[in-house]
């Protein structure tokens, strides 16, 4: 078990921006054959409560060992994936076992939502609504216990044909959010027809705060706006105290970020969060997850 033993000397080339076709074509290759041998896991990152410090929810989020290539991060394969479709096969398989892992843990006492990433070409599949209720089926989770985070990519390409299909989540009673906001192109016009619960603040405005004026006025403006529109706000990556100290200062309702935990494992999961069975309360293994 030495974690940093698989690694090869293909990750110490930088900047790995434009990887070239060839090697894009290998990692489609390696992609597919680590589908078919179980190598993709997923992760969960807590989502908090900045009031609170309670529990959420949590994004589930893949995690990769290849053999040789060791841990692949999703930057650098989920990219390579959309651009070949295999995407689509990836995200059915996080989506079948993402409701599978908050079915399980319901059953053990721990009612966790989990949020799950959707790509753009896996929400445009057409059977893509179809796909998602019979995941819930077979898990039988309650579907409010799901959220689909969408990027603002998936409603640019066909706005009608996007709302047609986010009202058909709806109906199954189901949660959407919009992952890494404020980076796309989308009107703002989208926030008052789409049937959006939550807006996720993208961690590229959280890394700023407090220090830096843009960050903060992006931010606040965010939670504003969303808070205007009934919508719960969520800001990610958050690091420090100060980050989360502003945050709560401008009426953010949620936070993940590494100041809480990275994404964990199941097991490490339910350990943090699982409650115990003879107090029936959250273990405190820190001040902050406290209930
Ligand atoms: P995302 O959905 O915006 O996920 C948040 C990313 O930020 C995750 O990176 C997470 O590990 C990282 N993160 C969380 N807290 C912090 C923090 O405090 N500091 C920093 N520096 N980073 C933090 P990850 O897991 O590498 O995923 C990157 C992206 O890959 C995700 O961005 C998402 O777009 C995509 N992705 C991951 N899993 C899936 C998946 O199952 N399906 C699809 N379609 N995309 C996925
Ligand atoms: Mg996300
Ligand atoms: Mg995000
Ligand atoms: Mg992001």
């Amino acid at each position: 078990w030495v974690k940093e033993s698989g690694r090869s000397a293909f990750r110490f080339h930088q900047p790995r921006k434009d990887v070239d076709l060839l090697s894009r074509m290998r990692l489609d290759h390696a992609m597919r054959r680590a589908l078919q041998e179980h190598e993709f896991r997923l992760h969960f990152q807590p989502q908090i409560a900045v009031e609170s410090g309670a529990l959420i929810g949590a994004e589930a989020l893949i995690r990769w060992r290849d053999p040789h290539r060791g841990d692949v991060p999703p930057s650098e394969f989920i990219p390579v994936a959309e651009e070949s479709g295999f995407i689509v096969a990836i995200g059915q398989w996080v989506l079948h076992q993402a409701v599978a892992q908050a079915a399980d843990w319901l059953k053990k006492g721990l009612r966790v939502p989990i949020a799950v990433n959707v790509s753009a070409l896996q929400f445009q599949q057409p059977q893509f609504v179809d796909t998602v209720a019979q995941a819930l089926r077979a898990a039988q989770l309650p579907p409010e216990l799901l959220e689909l985070e969408l990027t603002e990519s998936v409603l640019l390409r066909d706005a009608d044909e996007a709302l047609h299909r986010m009202q058909a989540l709806s109906e199954l009673g189901l949660q959407l959010a919009i992952d890494d906001f404020g980076t796309g192109y989308s009107s703002l016009g989208y926030l008052k027809r789409f049937p959006i619960q939550r807006l996720k603040v993208d961690r590229s405005f959280v890394k700023g705060l407090p220090g830096d004026a843009s960050d903060k006025g992006i931010v606040n403006a965010i939670v504003q706006m969303g808070r205007a529109l009934n919508l719960q706000v969520i800001a990610e990556g958050v690091e420090t105290d100060a980050q989360l100290a502003f945050l709560g200062e401008c009426g953010c309702h949620e936070y993940q970020g590494f100041l809480c935990a990275p994404a964990l494992d199941p097991r490490a999961f339910e350990q943090r969060f699982k409650p115990d069975p003879v107090v029936g309360t959250t273990p405190a293994h820190d001040d902050a997850a406290g209930p």
